[in-house]
């Protein structure tokens, strides 16, 4: 007989935000995986909740993963829990997952909250298209190359931040996107201090020029918007004279004529312009 895995989303700092369907299926489970067992404990006696719990986070997610599956198959239902949130989602879980999969154990996933849809529900910003970043790699060339990608975004982008390192991201981002791009800085969704600012990266680095971040951060940034496109195709028309635009398309290999449509694409103007303005 098999067992089951099921994903349980618990509180992200409310407990009343806990569902009904995730405590009955704590309570039927008869093991709990859970990132930190001694954190996940404090929620869970607090709902009256004692199974035996086992660890499952980052540094041993390949062994218990295996040791849980070994269980699952011979019948034990186990459901995964996190600090806080939906498991998986910045926080481990996908191994689980695709091993339980894998060997045929059903899986279940029961919603409820999770800081990056908070986050978005609270900014204003539009939702119908976005991107999860989750944290930025710490250093180096994977950061740079995902701030480099970030730059031609046109999707909103949620981002979870430490504290100790929000005053760094503000900055990057500041530089990589521009002091003026809009965000919603939000911290301690759900709890007594929630706070989801509208402002830009710039007020935001001003707001922490004297303060130290304190609490849990998700950044709601907008995407480059048709506007800021406009604009920077507009700038860089001016930066240079058509035939000097002219002479790069060709110095890529084009002939004139192709030359010319590829210019009238990137800027956005009519062929006939473009001709017009070259044969002048
Ligand atoms: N699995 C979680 C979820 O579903 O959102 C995320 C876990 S990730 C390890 C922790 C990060 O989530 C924090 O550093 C913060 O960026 C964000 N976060 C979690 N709880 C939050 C809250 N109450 N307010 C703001 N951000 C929160």
């Amino acid at each position: 007989m098999n067992g089951c895995l099921y994903i349980c989303a618990t509180p992200i700092g409310n407990l009343g935000d806990i569902s009904e369907r995730v405590l009955e299926t704590l309570k039927e489970a008869d093991l709990i995986a859970a990132e930190d067992t001694r954190h996940s404990m404090g929620l869970l006696s607090h709902f009256d909740i004692h199974k035996p719990l086992i660890s499952y986070h980052e540094f041993n997610k390949v062994e218990r993963a295996r040791e849980l599956v070994d269980r699952m198959l011979s019948g034990t239902k186990v459901a995964l829990i996190t600090d806080a949130g939906t498991p998986v989602i910045s926080d481990p879980g996908e191994v689980l997952v695709k091993a339980a999969k894998e060997a045929g154990i059903p899986v279940t996933s029961l919603p409820g909250p999770c800081a990056l849809i908070t986050a978005l529900t609270l900014s204003g910003l539009p939702a119908r298209r976005f991107v999860f970043e989750g944290f930025l790699p710490m250093e180096g060339k994977d950061r740079r190359q995902v701030l480099e990608e970030l730059k031609e975004e046109r999707r909103t982008v949620i981002l979870y931040e430490a504290p100790h390192r929000l005053k760094r991201t503000l900055g990057e981002l500041a530089d990589a996107l521009g002091g003026g791009r809009r965000l919603c800085l939000c911290r301690e969704l759900t709890k007594i201090h929630e706070e989801a600012l509208d402002m830009t990266l710039e007020q935001a680095l001003a707001a922490y020029e004297d303060t130290e971040p304190r609490g849990e951060y998700v950044l709601v940034v907008e995407g480059k918007t048709d506007e800021m496109v406009s604009q920077e195709r507009a700038a860089k028309w001016e930066s240079r004279t058509p035939q000097e635009h002219l002479a790069d398309f060709m110095a890529q290999g084009l002939s004139k004529k192709e030359a010319m449509k590829a210019m009238a694409l990137a800027f956005g103007k009519s062929k006939s312009e473009i001709y017009a303005l070259i044969n002048k």
